[in-house]
């Protein structure tokens, strides 16, 4: 799908969805992340994940994506409400500035196609099979990103382990989380782990029906069931189907020449539809490497380079996208990101937004790292970005030019700090004091020395915090 067809695909999506009502989206049936080392679940990848109960999946393997919590949410969508789960949507919806939500893009994709017309068949089906599968098998992880957790990263888990929680001054944050893990769940890294032997059950099922399969981490490549679920793909090809890897591109020489001859086969021998690799950076350089703790920003632009530049593109079969996972964070650099990625696409030709993706998505947890917190000059710097993005979008300057949708995930941010740019702040604030004091002290980081445009605004955070 093009980037302009992913705009009317979301406008037709729009009015297609208001058949069912006015908070229905197909993503909640048919989109699933599934994260088989800790049993949890979500629809789509923007609500919490929630925890799949054992005996569900004892009594229905089909329990990894159809849980009864998400049944009783898709319940909600059916009868025009709006389930709390999903405020990523409706926070942009109910600024009522006509932004397309995530709900509109992601029913409007082709992955979603015939699809409502077999929702309308079985609404309440405990069976249904999703067309769009991320999964998540271990948690290893060699990075530690600052909006991350114990949950997905096992780098987290240690910090955790030999610090203990963070002491945001009114809660303790991602201590729950690692009780949760350690005590309650099937501890990551397990042998046995029952979610991973359910997915291996519907595995063969699943393949049959799925457009897009994705698979997140933890590291993936760092798990052997990546390899497995490879060497599957390889050996029964589905030439439908569009795989996807999210990667860091921050792990060993090795894994990344493993994947290369697995992409290449995939795509040379028509084995699949399409082969896309997600990585993610937000900022560069050194502000870069504060916010994602273990990137390399060096060798992660070595290696974006070199897998788009051995990955081949065959009439457009293989794709990178950098997910951008725009936070408070990346506002004083995102410019020098958008540079570089204009710069790239100029170097490598014409239409090579299509080898190379920007895909920004606002941050919604932590409440004290998103860009909620921005005040009147970051919001001038995001002002300032979009008109960027603005003037060398591809009508203007060539194929090589900004997207509507990349503008329009930009545009949607600056209106959505500017709604919140009069609230109240004083406890995320706070948060956000002590969380980058103890995060500077875990990680010999150095906030105010690597953000100096913030040296303000953590002066501000500070007295918030001691008063
Ligand atoms: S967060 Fe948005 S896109 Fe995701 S399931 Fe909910 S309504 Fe759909």
């Amino acid at each position: 799908m093009s980037q302009s067809s992913y705009n009317a695909g979301a406008e037709y999506a729009r009015e297609k969805l208001k058949q069912i009502s006015c908070s229905m989206c197909l993503a909640k049936w048919t989109q699933v992340t599934m994260h088989l080392h800790n049993g949890h679940t979500h629809s789509c990848h923007h609500p919490a994940p929630h925890f799949i109960p054992l005996d569900e999946i004892k009594q229905n393997p089909h329990a990894l994506h159809n849980t009864k919590h998400k049944i009783k949410q898709r319940q909600l969508m059916l009868a025009g409400e709006q389930p709390e789960e999903c405020n990523y949507c409706w926070n942009i919806e109910n600024l009522n500035h006509g932004h397309f939500s995530d709900r509109h893009f992601k029913s409007g994709e082709d992955w979603n196609e015939g699809q409502l017309e077999k929702i309308k068949a079985n609404p309440l089906d405990e069976n249904f099979l999703p067309t769009y599968v991320e999964v998540s098998f271990n948690n290893t992880c060699n990075f530690a990103c600052m909006y991350c957790s114990p949950q997905i990263s096992s780098k987290w888990m240690e910090d955790i382990e030999h610090g203990g929680a963070y002491d945001l001054g009114n809660y303790q944050v991602h201590h729950l989380d690692y009780l949760r893990i350690k005590n309650q769940i099937p501890i990551p890294n397990r042998e046995v782990n029952p979610y991973i032997e359910a997915f291996w059950k519907i595995w063969p099922e699943l393949y049959t029906n799925l457009k897009v399969f994705r698979i997140t981490g933890g590291e993936p490549l760092l798990s052997k069931h990546t390899w497995k679920v490879l060497k599957y793909i390889q050996d029964n090809p589905n030439p439908d189907l569009i795989i996807g890897i999210n990667t860091n591109l921050g792990v060993q020489d090795a894994f990344i020449d493993r994947l290369i001859p697995i992409a290449k086969d995939l795509i040379l021998n028509n084995k699949v539809k399409n082969f896309e690799l997600y990585t993610s950076v937000e900022s560069t350089g050194v502000q870069a490497e504060y916010i994602r703790d273990g990137l390399d920003y060096k060798k992660f632009i070595s290696n974006l380079n070199k897998v788009t530049s051995e990955i081949p593109m065959l009439d457009w079969k293989s794709k990178t996208v950098i997910m951008a996972t725009y936070n408070l964070l990346s506002i004083p650099n995102f410019r020098n990101l958008l540079e570089w990625l204009l710069e790239w696409r100029t170097k490598h030709g014409s239409a090579t937004w299509k080898k190379l993706w920007l895909d920004i998505s606002y941050l919604t947890y932590p409440n004290w790292q998103t860009i909620a917190l921005a005040d009147n000059n970051m919001l001038a710097i995001m002002e300032s970005d979009l008109k960027f993005m603005q003037d060398h979008k591809e009508q203007a300057i060539g194929h090589h030019g900004f997207q509507d949708t990349e503008i329009s995930k930009m545009a949607r941010a600056v209106d959505y700090v500017t709604q919140n740019i009069s609230k109240d702040k004083t406890t995320e604030m706070m948060q956000f004091y002590n969380f980058f004091n103890a995060y500077d002290l875990r990680r010999n980081k150095n906030f105010v020395k690597t953000f100096p445009e913030f040296a303000n605004f953590y002066s501000r955070c500070k007295e918030v915090a001691n008063a």
